[in-house]
């Protein structure tokens, strides 16, 4: 019988240093899954200074699993290169300031049932061994975990939903709303101000400024969207029928 790993809670310690000197260093950055939440893929793009329909399109993956509630948007690994994270190099990750919440988060992780458990094996990742004293909470707020985390409170509020799971993410429809709003920043704006959008939706003038240059009220309208469509939620207004035929064809 497998021997279950502990469970830390924010108040608990655990030991672990890593840097520069030590002989995994970087190892842990290949062969690892890595799903990126709507805000982790927001800060990446940003910092490679491409759109988020390039960054979506060169460095991850689309994984569904049938009877999850959401789609996974995975983080891509080098095939050309063992299996390396395109971001890795000898010094470390190239976009450390803005690395995902999952990179952040290790050596730990969070379990389904709350609270945390050191998912890394002291074997492989030898900051484990002889390491600083760390206290969970302290360890997630100096790695930007928490902040990054409240980034995504809309994200793991939906994720959440009871509603959620009784959608069939399998269809493509649905698969390509949830990910175009909540992931792809760029092409849901693209899609917006390009279609008959704002002739059917009731915004703000001041929303309307403010998604075009602002990714995250972009993201922000693509929950409300994404929670009006699927979930039937009252999170946006249809204008009504001779607004919308005003607004023109
Ligand atoms: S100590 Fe762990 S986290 Fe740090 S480089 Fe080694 S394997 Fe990666
Ligand atoms: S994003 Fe950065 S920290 Fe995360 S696996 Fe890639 S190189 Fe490592």
């Amino acid at each position: 019988m497998s021997q279950e790993k502990p469970k830390l809670n924010l108040e608990d310690h655990f030991s672990f240093a890593c840097h520069r000197g030590l002989d995994c260093y970087t190892s842990c950055c290949r062969d690892v899954n890595i799903f990126l939440t709507p805000n982790d893929v927001l800060r990446l793009k940003k910092a490679m200074g491409l759109t988020s329909t390039e960054f979506l399109h060169k460095y991850t993956d689309l994984v569904v699993v049938p009877g999850r509630h959401l789609p996974l948007v995975q983080l891509r690994m080098d095939e050309e290169n063992n299996k390396r994270c395109f971001f890795v190099r000898s010094h470390g990750c190239l976009y450390y300031a803005d690395r995902p919440w999952a990179c952040r988060m290790f050596p730990l992780d969070e379990r389904p049932d709350g609270g945390f458990t050191v998912v890394a094996d002291p074997k492989k990742c030898h900051g484990l061994i002889k390491g600083d004293d760390w206290q969970v909470k302290e360890w997630l707020k100096d790695q930007g975990a928490t902040q990054s985390k409240e980034a995504d409170g809309s994200y793991d509020g939906l994720a959440g939903h009871h509603l959620m799971k009784n959608l069939d993410i399998t269809n493509d429809q649905i698969l390509n709303m949830i990910v175009t709003a909540l992931w792809d920043v760029d092409g849901f704006r693209k899609m917006v101000l390009n279609s008959s959008f704002l002739d059917k939706f009731e915004l703000e003038p001041e929303r309307i400024d403010a998604i075009k240059t602002d990714d995250t009220a972009m993201m922000d309208l693509g929950y409300d969207w994404v929670r009006f469509g699927l979930l039937g939620q009252k999170t946006l207004k249809l204008k009504d029928q001779d607004q919308q035929a005003a607004g023109g064809n």
